[in-house]
């Protein structure tokens, strides 16, 4: 019997990691492509458990109702052992293990409902608080102790259908002074006897739960939503950050009723702040677990925090359809991340819409696929395309359709898909019905293709003309042809001008008569259209010699401890085999990576008669990382340090800067950044 254990995740669970925050980072959920989901859920599980976090043990006894005929799937983690096991009068048959979890085959039957019984224990691994960001999300092993307890859902710790959506209600017993939490609404809880009880309820069909417990200080604000439902905003914190509670219950409060006037009614009846003692961030419905030092982090509550409730409508409330590519991370992106960056300034927006399109230009061409693929973010580049380039097909389509018809087509979706599982067709749809436009063109190019459409100005004229002048601005775009509205800006001595070009083939000619001099034409000033930037206007950043696949690392110490610590800090930066090539060969014609002590690294710029160390760096901070073009037009990121312990002292830092075309190091801290200057596509008119 072969076992596949393909998991019906919940919508999403974003990924906060601090530092990953400025670059927009989020999300973590496993591909699924459940059957349709609607509001009554053909799975039901009641589950209790009592769990003992020092001791690190978990029993539970759980009973499935499942109203389907169809043949199932039960899963649970192998670590467990399974006391007891029933499925209506007659015992589970044998099971097949596959990686960390057993499965058991249970026959389709047209009785139903068919009610599974089971009963199971174990141990529950330690919680290492030492494991950094990326290891916690891929350990998913149940992990307990007295500081906090996570049972990731795919650690199988409770026994479930693979591939389909559930309700459930879960109990939960803990030692006094212990609070547990999973995602939905808490029905009741109480501490007497030495131990406490919660026992929550998730009505709507959902992916999955995972279970989380701390020695928590609750804090409970009530607030009224849209609906006039009253809602439970709760703080579960650790006592060092207990006094942080009274800014994040307001945080979500204003998060909420910011959507909730946006898009529709907030759809649950509770949103919880949990704190985990690892370094971590997720978003479930209901809650978003988050590390006790990015909780203590200012921004986090003016930012991430906001993407994580916003999820509660596009991920958890709608459910992408994984299999046919995840639009909620575009969504919530641009309505959150990118929207807060709109209520602080034009400036801002701008100044994020840059970072997105620059990071897109950092990929080697070929590295990028199509936005419909994308289904989580599994490394850089998937992020680039699946979050940012997404964001800004949305702020794309709202250009086109006016804020007020966007918004009212989200209104609408909303109202139409909530709580079931949705792909791009169907935003599409919402889109063309309340705009009562063929959308299909719009969609179909920035979905389905990979890449992005590259635009020039191939030739400009001026003229005199009556009272006034004519400039013809003539626009090119590379195979295969796009159809965009091309914003360009027209200066005169009277100041600018702004046009929106309709290029649809590869080369066309636009005419426009002014009053006075026009002096220069600048291609999507404001930087709204999604395109690959042309070497100007996207100068070099770390970051390309992080993503992009082909970069070659030339490790400048020869042997020795140094070059260890050398070739560790270009295995963090690439996240992937290293291509190392010696240092003293010739360079190949790709994008490249070096990282050597100071007189190592003068030394190599000057043989290979690349440009010296530049000025803003020269001589500042124990280690010093910047960005080159080369003459070819290839990107040289450069790794120089004082000596060894400055090297290592970057390995942790270094990753989260790749935004930056330089930085400067004191040690771990990053004590001067910044991009190299831009310059917009400009023609000068004569
Ligand atoms: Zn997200």
């Amino acid at each position: 019997m072969g076992v596949l254990i393909p998991r019906v995740r919940k919508g999403v669970a974003c990924v906060l990691f601090p530092l990953l925050i400025a670059t927009g980072a989020c999300a973590e959920p496993v591909s699924a492509s459940p059957a349709v989901a609607d509001d009554t859920a053909e799975i039901d599980y009641d589950i209790t458990v009592r769990i003992d976090p020092v001791a690190r043990t978990i029993e539970g006894r759980s009973v499935i109702t499942a109203k389907t005929a169809e043949e199932l799937t039960l899963v649970l983690g192998r670590r467990f052992e399974v006391m007891h096991a029933r499925v209506d009068a007659s015992p589970l048959g044998p099971a097949a293990t596959t990686g960390r979890m057993r499965a058991w085959r249970i026959s389709g039957d047209q009785r139903t409902p068919r009610r599974i019984e089971l009963h199971w224990r174990g141990e529950l691994s330690a919680l290492d608080t030492s494991l950094d960001h990326p290891q916690t999300l891929g350990g998913n092993e149940p992990a307990s102790s007295a500081a906090g307890t996570f049972l990731p859902d795919s650690s199988g710790w409770y026994p479930y259908i693979a591939e389909k959506l559930a309700s459930y209600r879960v109990s939960i017993e803990l030692p006094a002074g212990q609070r547990g939490i999973v995602a939905g609404r808490l029905v009741e809880e109480s501490e007497s006897g030495g131990k406490y009880h919660a026992r929550f309820e998730f009505p709507s069909p959902t992916g999955g739960i995972d279970l989380m417990a701390g020695p928590y200080a609750v804090e409970t604000q009530i607030m009224r939503g849209a609906d006039g439902k009253a809602i439970q905003l709760r703080t579960y914190f650790h006592p060092q950050i207990a006094d942080l509670a009274p800014s994040y219950l307001s945080a979500v409060k204003g998060y909420i009723e910011l959507y909730e006037s946006w898009i529709g009614a907030y759809p649950f009846t509770e949103f919880s702040v949990v704190s985990s003692p690892t370094p971590t961030g997720f978003g479930m419905p209901t809650l978003t677990y988050l590390g006790i030092e990015v909780l203590r982090l200012p921004f986090i509550r003016s930012t991430s925090l906001g993407h994580e409730v916003l999820h509660n409508w596009w991920g958890n409330g709608v459910y992408p359809d994984y299999a046919q590519g995840n639009w909620s991370e575009g969504l919530t992106t641009f309505m959150a991340d990118y929207a807060y960056k709109e209520r602080e300034s034009a400036e801002a927006a701008r100044e994020m819409r840059r970072g997105w399109l620059r990071d897109f230009a950092a990929l080697s061409p070929g590295q990028d696929a199509p936005l419909n693929n994308f289904t989580s973010r599994t490394h850089g580049a998937s992020q680039i395309v699946g979050y940012n380039k997404a964001a800004m097909m949305f702020l794309m389509l709202r250009d086109l359709l006016g804020r007020e018809t966007f918004d009212r087509a989200l209104q609408t979706f909303w109202r139409e898909q909530r709580f079931r599982i949705t792909s791009w067709p169907d935003l599409q749809r919402a889109f063309e019905s309340v705009s009562g436009r063929d959308l299909r063109g719009f969609f179909d190019q920035w979905l389905t293709r990979p890449g992005a459409p590259v635009v020039r100005i191939a030739d400009t004229t001026r003229a005199k003309s009556g009272s006034g002048y004519r400039v013809t601005v003539t626009l090119e775009q590379a195979e295969p042809e796009y159809r965009l509205r091309v914003p360009i800006a027209i200066r005169t001595g009277e100041g600018e001008q702004f046009h929106t070009l309709d290029l649809e083939r590869g080369r066309q000619t636009f005419t426009f008569d002014t009053r006075t001099l026009p002096l220069e034409v600048t291609l999507d000033p404001d930087l709204r259209l999604f395109r690959r930037l042309m070497p100007d206007e996207a100068p070099p950043i770390l970051r390309q010699a992080m993503v992009d696949r082909t970069t070659i690392t030339v490790l400048l110490p020869e042997s020795g401890g140094v070059r260890g610590t050398a070739e560790t800090l270009a295995g963090k930066l690439q996240n992937r085999a290293l291509k190392l090539v010696p240092a003293k060969d010739n360079l190949p014609p790709v994008a490249a990576l070096v990282i050597g002590l100071e007189e190592q690294v003068d030394a190599w710029l000057a043989r290979h008669q690349l440009p010296q160390r530049p000025e803003i760096v020269r001589g500042k901070g124990s280690a010093q990382a910047w960005t080159l073009s080369r003459p070819d037009g290839v990107t040289l990121a450069v790794v120089s340090a004082r000596d060894e312990a400055s090297l290592a002292a970057l390995i942790r830092p270094l990753p989260h800067y790749g935004r930056q075309s330089y930085v400067v190091f004191d040690g771990a801290k990053a004590i001067e950044r910044g991009a190299w200057p831009t310059r917009a596509q400009a023609v000068k008119l004569e």
